[in-house]
């Protein structure tokens, strides 16, 4: 067993504090990364406060992963030494499942085995996240990062990234199509580069007025505050795709009126109480509702390369791990602009 020091939930309400884990010596098929950043998802911070109710401690949180491979097993033939690698949400799956086959491993049947608050596929083990300062992890779950890029703003790209790119994806997103971010934080903000990079045409919808100019820096086209009426007349019928980020109840009503006929709604964003819809505000358009989980492991290479080669990252503020409580009071509060990410090196 290989000691790694990290920092750990203890329960529901306590600070963040210093922990040690048990990482397993890497097997054939596994490579030990060495973490240099992981990004802040508000997941982290959902699950940290039990407000899902599935968690259990302590907890090491943490599925933005960017390190580099220090030891790299026999049979390893993805990575090799000294290579930058990335960990997203999960750290296996079943692999035989209908789901896994189709490179949906987000829905393996026996539940993958998530990144941390979780256990391995033995059902027994817990895992640990990327709070910490190493990992060891299947190179089947493990990602390839391309050189040459701010590591920090690739970590976010493992959880935000692949979480925002999967719907785009998924429901065909392309040159000209209207696309609608409801939440410009964490995955919201990466949601408005990957649609724009895709050719579509970007509104934001937020709550936050003082986000304006940055949702335009960002590549966003129009930008409404979504509780001032007019501005959301004025978009009615509007968008092809509304990718929804927002992790707090919200009126979703008010937004499926946004969208054109035959227009879907995705939601990503995980508030804890569950949202009321009015069937009235689909009929009329035949308009659908939708969720979205992460993203399959290739689908997760294909955004990283995607960003590689389009040269997007995330909008980070670095801080230590020291600063992690602070971290989640200003992420609850929506002060993020536009993702914290950790340098483990203060670990
Ligand atoms: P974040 O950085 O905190 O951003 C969330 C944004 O939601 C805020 O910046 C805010 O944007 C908006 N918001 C907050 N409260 C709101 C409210 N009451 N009404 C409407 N909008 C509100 O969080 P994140 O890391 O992007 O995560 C967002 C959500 O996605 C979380 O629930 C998280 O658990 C979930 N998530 C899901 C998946 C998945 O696979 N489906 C993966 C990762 C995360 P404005 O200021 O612009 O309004
Ligand atoms: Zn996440
Ligand atoms: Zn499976």
């Amino acid at each position: 067993m290989l000691r790694t020091r990290a920092y750990a939930a203890h329960d529901a309400t306590s600070p963040l504090a210093p922990f040690e884990v048990s990482r397993r010596e890497p097997g054939d098929h596994d490579v030990l990364i060495d973490i240099a950043f992981c990004g802040v998802c508000h997941s982290d911070l959902h699950q940290v406060r039990n407000e899902w109710k599935t968690s259990s401690y302590p907890m090491v949180p943490g599925h933005e992963i960017v390190g580099r491979v220090v030891r790299a097993g026999p049979k390893v033939t993805k990575l090799r030494e000294g290579d930058l690698a990335g960990v997203g949400c999960m750290v296996d799956a079943c692999r035989t499942c209908a789901s896994c086959k189709r490179d949906l491993e987000q829905f393996c049947e026996r539940t993958p085995a998530w990144t941390y608050n979780g256990t391995e596929m033995d059902r027994k083990t817990p895992t640990f996240g990327g709070y910490s300062r190493a990992i060891v992890v299947d190179e089947a779950f493990a990602l390839r990062v391309a050189p040459g890029q701010d590591l920090a703003s690739v970590a976010p790209l493992l959880c935000a990234g692949i979480t925002t790119w999967s719907p785009l994806r998924h429901w065909k997103v392309e040159k000209g199509d209207r696309v609608g971010v409801v939440g410009l934080g964490g995955l919201g903000h990466v949601a408005v580069k990957l649609a724009a990079s895709l050719g579509a045409e970007v509104t934001v919808l937020s709550t936050s007025a003082g986000k304006e100019r940055d949702a335009r820096r960002l590549g966003a086209h129009e930008f409404a505050i979504s509780s001032d009426t007019a501005a959301m007349k004025k978009l009615a019928g509007r968008f092809d795709l509304v990718v929804n980020t927002a992790s707090a109840p919200h009126d979703i009503d008010r937004l499926l009126g946004t969208l054109a006929v035959d227009g879907a709604m995705v939601l990503v964003g995980v508030p804890p109480e569950a949202a009321k819809v009015s069937a009235g505000s689909l009929i009329g358009g035949r308009r659908s509702l939708g969720g979205s989980l992460i993203g399959g492991i290739a689908e997760t290479q294909e955004v990283l390369d995607h960003c590689a080669t389009h040269r997007i990252g995330a909008d980070v503020e670095i801080i230590p791990i020291q600063k992690i409580d602070e971290a989640y009071e200003r992420m609850a509060k929506g002060d993020v602009r536009y993702r914290f990410v950790i340098d483990l090196s203060t670990l």
